[in-house]
């Protein structure tokens, strides 16, 4: 939870709080019908599955490989003497409810199944009531729920996720070459969360797998322990959003450029991706084992920038007036910084179960401490050990932050 919000808070900061031409959103999830149907979700938001008549087991038919058959020995479905499975069919990925007391098809509303088409359907809003202009783009964090036919991978795959998405309106003709810019801003704000970059590529996607509309599409990929997965989709959508909801919608929807006296339709490029995905990358990037000392260290070794808690503050001992000077240690650091206190077990152990979590840096009180007021920085990385002054705890982890 802490490191989704940090993961949130370092895409927010950078597009939303950095620039000036992104504003932020907070549309509903709940939106009028017409609007899935304006976007194409209602028509064509579907993937293809397979059933097994043998195993009753349920697959994304354009998933297969990566799908198990639970008949032993277990193997891609289909493959298996026994299995029996039917065409593809084609399933809508919306989750339906009603609105209202009368659950009639008239009363029919969904979940958002992306946060994009509350962006476009308040572009008009936004740009009339903020001091914008063209090339602007509008940020937003929020719920998106989709009906999966296999969810899984832990967190990679669920039925209700976050998305961070940024639609960036821009004047036709200047689409390719923003497409450009966004692609490389958004791989290296993945290079800043500290993901090893030679886990990291592009997908291009090629023509079979392009969505009608898009003029170009990429994804980022990271290689986790299950294979290359697209993580974040950059995409040039053309003007086929607004250009449908002003269709449905009735409402003019163009651009009127003053300088040079023109109105146009803005294109779109998106840049789409998953607050609980890019966490699990973040996550499965940082775990590692190593041998110290005869025995396997578990870390998690995170960019200190999102590393859920900064700083532990640990007592060497429970007695000798040692607890109560770590104690206010820790409300300094923990006013400033996510922080934790240990006072259970061998000092040894204690590191360990920081290493664990991922905390860059131990602050251990001991009987020095008392005499000299310094206390031992413990480094996760290296493991090794410095002094620096009591009272200059807390301008030390802030320092370090900043590098
Ligand atoms: P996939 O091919 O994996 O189903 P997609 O191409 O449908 O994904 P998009 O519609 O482009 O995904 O969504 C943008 C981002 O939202 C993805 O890159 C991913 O990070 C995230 N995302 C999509 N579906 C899910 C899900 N079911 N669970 C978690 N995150 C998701």
């Amino acid at each position: 939870m802490e490191l989704k919000r940090n993961v949130k808070d370092r895409w927010w900061r950078s597009l939303v709080h950095a620039r000036d031409d992104i504003e932020g959103l907070d549309a509903a999830i709940l939106m009028h019908p017409k609007v899935w149907e304006a976007s194409g979700h209602v028509a064509g938001f579907t993937d293809p599955m397979v059933d097994c008549r043998t195993c009753k087991g349920r697959f994304r038919a354009d998933k297969l490989t990566d799908a198990r058959c639970p008949q032993k020995p277990s193997k891609v479905p289909g493959e298996h003497t026994a299995c029996d499975l039917t065409e593809p069919r084609l399933f809508n990925l919306m989750f339906k409810t009603f609105m209202g007391p009368v659950e009639d098809t008239a009363a029919v509303v969904y979940l958002r199944p992306e946060t994009a088409q509350g962006i476009y359907v308040n572009y008009l809003n936004v740009l009339n009531s903020s001091r914008q202009k063209i090339p602007f783009g509008i940020a937003q964090v929020g719920k998106a729920f989709r009906n999966e036919i296999t969810p899984g991978n832990f967190i990679f795959r669920t039925r209700e996720f976050e998305q961070m998405e940024m639609q960036f309106f821009v004047r036709p003709g200047s689409d390719m070459e923003w497409f450009e810019q966004w692609r490389a801003i958004r791989m290296q704000w993945h290079h800043d969360l500290g993901l090893t970059p030679s886990k990291l590529r592009w997908h291009e996607h090629g023509p079979g797998e392009l969505a009608h509309y898009a003029k170009a599409a990429y994804d980022i990929e990271y290689e986790f322990p299950f294979g290359w997965q697209e993580i974040e989709g950059i995409h040039n959508r053309g003007n086929f959003d607004l250009g449908r909801h002003q269709e449905h919608s009735g409402k003019k929807l163009e651009y009127f450029d003053p300088q040079a006296n023109e109105r146009f339709l803005p294109y779109i490029v998106e840049t789409s991706a998953g607050a609980d995905r890019v966490t699990l990358t973040v996550m499965a990037d940082a775990y590692r084992e190593e041998e110290v000392e005869g025995e396997v260290r578990v870390v998690l070794g995170f960019h200190p920038r999102i590393a859920p808690i900064k700083a532990a503050v640990l007592p060497l001992t429970k007695k000798d007036g040692l607890p109560e000077v770590a104690d206010a240690l820790y409300h300094d650091v923990k006013r400033r910084f996510p922080s934790f206190y240990d006072d259970g077990g061998a000092i040894g152990r204690r590191y360990r179960r920081q290493d664990e979590v991922g905390t860059p840096w131990c602050f251990t009180i001991d009987h020095d401490t008392l005499t000299d007021r310094t206390v031992t920085v413990r480094h996760r990385d290296s493991m090794q050990q410095e002094r620096i002054g009591l009272d200059q705890v807390v301008a030390w982890v802030a320092a370090k932050l900043e590098e």
